[in-house]
Formats: structure tokens, sequence, C-alpha cells
């Protein structure tokens, strides 16, 4: 029985070992000042996991992570401390990651005052401005997160997350608990952050069509590997990955209500025991012989579209992925 380190170490074996940094780095999994990356791809498929190493808050068990060109692991006292603060993690749930017995204005204020960031009787102003920043009342600072809503509690977390003034924040699937309005608000909430303080965003999703409007490079993963990446108007004019097609097939249409869903058929294969060759192929509609047997690097096939599909070295790929059935 694997315990969960164990897990993650698999997880990322299954790519990383053999070549997930070098996919990574063929398709600049490098987040670059003021950019909005999406990480898409289903549960399981090592977004979370990747999202958390690049934060600082799990350390890679293959490969490496640089911030500032400089290895993680060759960071050491102040240099190290202040990477932690600099990347910051928004999770789905803010309740699970807030204290429930405390107070709004401690929660908050809580890291800046334990890093020294803002003196003692400067917190109240300081988390009071930072509060009406995100939105939240600020007359409210001395309530508990049960009182507050789903949205504002997340509004607590993003709060919570600039005290310490990041520079990086990695969402991971932070809106997708919420309706569709609140969803919306907090997406441009982010927007306007991200102007606001000069912010860089790693926007972790299961669902293409939330990172779509808001980032400016997009990454797929299936199962520990980058499958596709390219700016979401390429990627959604011109996917050229049969998972990535599937994930836009999947998408509730606005313009036709009472088109039928097509989920991906299968479920999606257990990391520990990931299928050979091209890890999508028992699902890949389009899989042929050698998908089965090798696995597929990724190749530019338009500037900053890659992708890693076989089809890739067909001539015959246009033809044959215009006329084919959805999966
Ligand atoms: Fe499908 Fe083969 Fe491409 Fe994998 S390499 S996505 S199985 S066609
Ligand atoms: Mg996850």
């Amino acid at each position: 029985k694997l315990d969960y380190a164990e897990k993650i170490a698999n997880l990322f074996g299954a790519g990383l070992e053999e070549k997930t940094v070098h996919a990574v780095d063929e398709v600049n999994l490098a987040v670059y000042p003021g950019e909005v990356v999406g990480l898409v791809g289903e549960s399981g498929c090592g977004k979370s996991t990747l999202g958390r190493v690049m934060a600082g808050i799990m350390p890679a068990s293959g490969g490496e992570v640089r911030w500032k060109g400089r290895p993680l692991t060759s960071l050491h006292g102040e240099d190290k401390r202040a990477m932690r603060l600099s990347a910051q993690m928004i999770f789905q749930d803010p309740m699970s990651t807030l204290n429930p017995r405390k107070r709004v204005i401690d929660l908050i204020g809580e890291a800046p005052k334990v890093h020294g960031i803002v003196k003692g009787r400067e917190m109240r102003d300081y988390v009071a401005a930072l509060a009406e920043r995100v939105g939240l009342d600020p007359s409210y600072l001395d309530r508990f997160p049960h009182q507050f809503s789903g949205g504002q509690r997340q509004r607590i977390g993003i709060a919570r997350a600039l005290a310490v003034k990041p520079k990086l924040l990695v969402c991971d699937e932070s809106v997708a608990a919420l309706d569709v309005s609140i969803q919306a608000q907090i997406l441009n909430l982010f927007m306007d952050l991200k102007r606001e303080f000069g912010l860089t965003y790693l926007f972790i999703s299961h669902d293409l069509g939330v990172v779509k409007h808001i980032c400016d490079r997009v990454v797929v993963m299936y199962l520990g590997r980058v499958v596709e990446s390219a700016t979401p108007d390429e990627l959604f004019d011109n996917p050229k990955h049969p998972y990535t097609q599937a994930l836009i097939r999947e998408l509730p249409s606005v313009t036709d209500r009472r088109r039928v869903f097509t989920p991906i058929k299968g479920e999606i294969p257990s990391p520990l025991h990931p299928p050979p060759g091209c890890h999508f192929h028992p699902r890949c509609p389009m899989a042929f012989d050698r998908c089965r047997v090798e696995r597929p690097v990724l190749k530019e096939t338009a500037a900053g579209h890659v992708s890693a599909c076989h089809l890739n070295d067909l001539a015959t790929h246009q033809a044959t992925h215009a006329t084919a059935e959805p999966v």
C-alpha cells in the first residue's frame, strides 16, 4: 500500500522521471512575470501537484523547480522565506484552510505579523484596506469564517494571500465551488488585482471554459504529462491533441443549449499504472498501433503552439481529424 508521498512520486515518476521536466521545459512551463498561465486537465492528471511544487510547498520528486533562475533546493534562510512568501496558493475551499476559530482580522493579519511585514498597531488599517480591496466590508473584520458566504470566504482567502505581498498566485480550482455569477466576480477580481499589484498567475482548473477568458497561455495536462500548450484563441480555434479536442467538445455551448453533452469516454487510468506509449491511447478515438508503444513528444506545430501526438507526424492529419467521430 502506497502512502500519499509515494503516490505523488509515482504520479510524477510517470512523466517527470522520463522527461516531464524536459516536456515542461519544451513548453516553457516557466511562468513569466505578469503572465496568466492556465493549467488544465481532469482531476488526477497531476495539475494540483505541479501547482504545489511550483508554489514551493511540496518538493519535486524529480526534476527541478527554479525561482528567478535559481533552483528552489539551493535557497536557504532569507531567500527561501522570500520565495515562500512570493508564491501563495489559493484553494478551492477556503474553509479547509481558514481556521474556523479565528476572526477575519487575525486570519488576514497572521502572516504579515509573523513575517514583520506590518507593525502590530498598523495591522487593523492594513487588513481593512486589503479587505476593502477584495470587496469585503471592513466592518466585518471581527467576524468568523462561517459567518460569510462561499464567495466572501474566497475573498478572505485572497486577502490573506495578498497580505504577504506575493508575486505569484497559484490558484487551484479557486472558483470551482462557486455559483457561476460569483465565479465571474472572483475572476474579475483576480484580473483587477493582477493589474494593480503586478501579479503573475498559475491558474489551475479542470474547466477549460474558466481559463479561456483570463489566460495568456493554456497548458493541457493528461496523466502527469503536458500534452498541449498554446494561447487560448489558438487552442480553441485549432486544438491539435485529441484530448484537448475532447475537452473543448465537453464545454457547454452558449449558443446551442440543446447540444448533446459528449463526455470523454472511459475513466482516467490510475497514475500508478499509466498506459504505455501515449497515456491517452485507451480513450483516444484516433489511436493507432504506434500510440500503444511509443510516447509522443511535444512538437511545435505553429508559433507558440506545441502538442504531443503522433498525428503531428502524419501528412493526412488534417483530413483524419476533420472526419473524426466525437469521442
Ligand atoms: Fe491519440 Fe495516438 Fe495522439 Fe495519443 S498519440 S493522442 S493515442 S492519436
Ligand atoms: Mg486537484
